[in-house]
């Protein structure tokens, strides 16, 4: 998608602080953190929303929970513990219309989410 940012920090056509690519996903540190830690985990391929998923894209979509998974114990805050999140449209706090993992950890997470 032409004027998607994700997809061009996915070609690294923008910059951003990458912590892990393969050759389906990336994971990159939020431009504007709400936690200590703040990871981006993306799918190269652009998908607007959740919505979009089809059959098919399951080995995809569970990537990202496995990368995410990876990143927190690589990066060490998995036994603190941390929270994936992803937005769905406007009731769902989207703004990106790229899909993408949130990674949050590095503090208390108050739920449920405002
Ligand atoms: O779930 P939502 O769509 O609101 O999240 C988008 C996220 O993308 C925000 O946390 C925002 O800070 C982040 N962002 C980024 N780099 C950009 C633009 C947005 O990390 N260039």
């Amino acid at each position: 998608m032409q004027d998607c940012i994700f997809c061009k920090i996915a070609k690294h056509e923008l910059p951003a602080t990458v912590v892990f690519e393969d050759d389906q996903v990336i994971a990159f540190n939020d431009i504007d953190p709400k936690a200590p830690h703040h990871l981006l985990v993306i799918p190269k391929r652009h998908i607007t929303t959740l919505n979009d998923l089809k059959d098919g894209d399951e080995a995809l979509a569970g990537r990202l929970q496995v990368v995410a998974a990876k990143l927190a114990k690589e990066l060490g805050f998995a036994e603190a513990g941390y929270r994936t999140v992803m937005n769905c449209n406007e009731d769902g706090g989207q703004t990106v219309w790229h899909i993408h993992m949130h990674v949050l950890a590095g503090r208390s997470l108050s739920w449920p989410p405002g």
